[in-house]
């Protein structure tokens, strides 16, 4: 199998120059011959194969030189809305929404979290009300990261609220450009605007653009956040990303090292290589189904790592890591940490631990769902959401 599909991507690149192929039809073209994501659906820019295999694809595309698909840019779109539409897309959703948000020429944010619904998000407020063949959305969310540059987003709002909160939720994909969607930017800790505050005013979502049932909205975001935590965590390569920034700097600057920072170093090191090869185990399993909990644990084993590299990368460095001059407000399209300096890494480490769940809530999902303790105590689970306190 793997010889085969060396030979469908050498074949496709013999047909498709990286060099002169337009980089959208490129990207089309790739899509088409089910080489985009290898374990999708023939049709639906797959082969119907191994998860596992998608790595070495992605290799052979990029030794090529081909174009990519700006992973940066769109985090949410492929680690998160591609895989929930297609577990819960209609086959007229799958056939509109899946090509463009694969090449890039729809990027997609997520419209999760509100100002009183964050780690306990089937609290949202934002409400929904059926208008014959639409929805009528009201509300407002915070933290979307990428809404300015997003074409389409994932929504969670209240469809019945005389439902306990769980069960009164309704998921949909929002146009961003439709009338009444005001998308205003947040300065954050590194003084970039990546994320923003997003308000939504008489919002008209056509219910063909309703992904899953009516009230399965709980369902639905869940397969999100599962398949958010294994993307956040994920790393490719050794020593890519943060470790090896810091590993590179260890190697080519000696004059910085002391033998208390090589023994930190060599540890977090190792964790880094313990999640990596965890993140590939999880991904293989991945190919068997929807993701599981347990990329909570990862999540969470990456934030940690993250942020304990990007001091240990400040001791390194002395006052050269401290130097952090520019604040001016940028608003990015992507996080980049490896190309970027030492104190903007430290800075939007932070991050890690919040975004895509708190440390803390995914210390009680491993806690309750992965090593089976008693759950947290729960006052508002089966009473109607408009009665529970807010
Ligand atoms: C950089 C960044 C990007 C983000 N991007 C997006 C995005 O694109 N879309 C989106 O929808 N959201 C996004 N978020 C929001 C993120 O998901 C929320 O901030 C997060 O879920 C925490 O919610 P909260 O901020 O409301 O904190 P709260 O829920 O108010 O929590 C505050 C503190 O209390 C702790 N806590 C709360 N409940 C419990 C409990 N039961 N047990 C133990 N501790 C608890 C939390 O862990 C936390 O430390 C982003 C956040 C960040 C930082």
């Amino acid at each position: 199998m793997r010889e085969e599909l060396h030979d469908r991507v050498r074949v496709f690149l013999a047909d498709h120059d990286p060099a002169t192929t337009e980089r959208t039809q490129f990207l089309r073209a790739r899509y088409d011959a089910g080489l985009a994501w290898v374990h999708f659906p023939i049709g639906l820019g797959g082969l119907g194969l191994d998860q596992a295999l998608q790595p070495e694809v992605d290799r052979l595309f990029r030794e090529a030189g081909a174009p990519d698909n700006r992973p940066g840019a769109n985090t949410i779109g492929l680690g998160m809305a591609g895989p929930t539409i297609l577990a819960y897309g209609t086959d007229a959703q799958k056939d509109r929404f899946l090509r463009p948000l694969w090449t890039a020429e729809e990027i997609w944010c997520q419209l999760f979290s509100e100002p009183g619904a964050g780690s306990d998000l089937a609290n949202v407020a934002t409400r929904a009300v059926r208008d014959g063949d639409e929805w009528v959305v009201n509300g407002q969310k915070v933290w979307t990261s990428g809404a300015h540059n997003a074409r389409f987003a994932i929504l969670v709002a209240r469809t019945d609220p005389g439902l306990p909160k769980h069960h009164g939720l309704t998921y949909f994909l929002c146009d961003m450009t439709d009338p009444g969607v005001d998308v205003r930017p947040l300065r954050q800790i590194t003084g970039e605007a990546e994320f923003n505050e997003v308000f939504l005013t008489d919002v008209r979502i056509p219910d063909d653009q309703r992904l899953g049932e009516v009230g399965e909205g709980w369902k639905v975001a869940n397969a999100t956040l599962n398949n958010e935590r294994v993307s956040i965590g994920k790393a490719a390569d050794r020593e890519s990303g943060m470790v090896g920034v810091v590993a590179r700097t260890w190697r080519e600057r000696p004059e910085l090292r002391t033998p208390e920072l090589h023994d930190r170093l060599l540890r977090l090191w190792v964790d880094a290589e313990v999640a990596r090869l965890t993140g590939a185990r999880l991904r293989q399993k991945l190919s068997l189904g929807q993701p599981g909990p347990e990329g909570s644990a990862m999540k969470l084993s990456f934030a940690r790592i993250a942020q304990q590299l990007s001091g240990l990368e400040l001791e390194l460095l002395g006052e050269e890591g401290l130097r952090y001059s520019d604040w001016t407000l940028v608003r990015p399209a992507n996080v980049d940490f490896t190309g970027r300096d030492a104190g903007y890494r430290y800075l939007r480490a932070k991050g890690n631990s919040i975004e895509g769940g708190t440390s803390e809530i995914l210390r009680n999902i491993v806690a309750e769902r992965v090593l089976g303790l008693p759950g947290e105590h729960r006052v508002d689970k089966d009473i109607p959401w408009k009665e529970s306190a807010k």
